[in-house]
């Protein structure tokens, strides 16, 4: 990998990083959001504050595991952990159903 792609991709990392610690619900509907990192793991938007500097780390590693590729809306998985810290990530529709 290119170092400008690298670079391109740590920024990108960085900035959905901001956007989840900002807001972790969506802007339309308040949906409950967390954070997809490269190896397909799902981090909730307090360890993405808490681990913020491990996320921006500039790394050689294509496969870093800090790296956030997305943000997603948890719709209904009551059972959906965030794998740093693991607590359960909230749901937008299985709450009600759990209680
Ligand atoms: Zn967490």
């Amino acid at each position: 990998m290119k170092p400008s792609e690298l670079r391109k991709i740590q920024l990108k990392s960085r900035k959905l990083r901001d956007e989840l610690i900002a807001s972790p619900y969506s802007s339309v509907g308040s949906y409950p959001m967390f954070a997809v990192t490269s190896d397909g793991a799902a981090l909730c938007h307090k360890c993405c504050k808490s681990e913020a500097s491990q996320i921006g780390k500039p790394s050689g590693d294509c496969h870093d595991q800090w790296r956030i590729v997305g943000l997603d809306v948890n719709w209904e998985d009551s059972s959906l952990y965030c794998d740093h810290c693991g607590n359960r990530i909230e749901s937008a529709y299985a709450e009600d159903q759990a209680s």
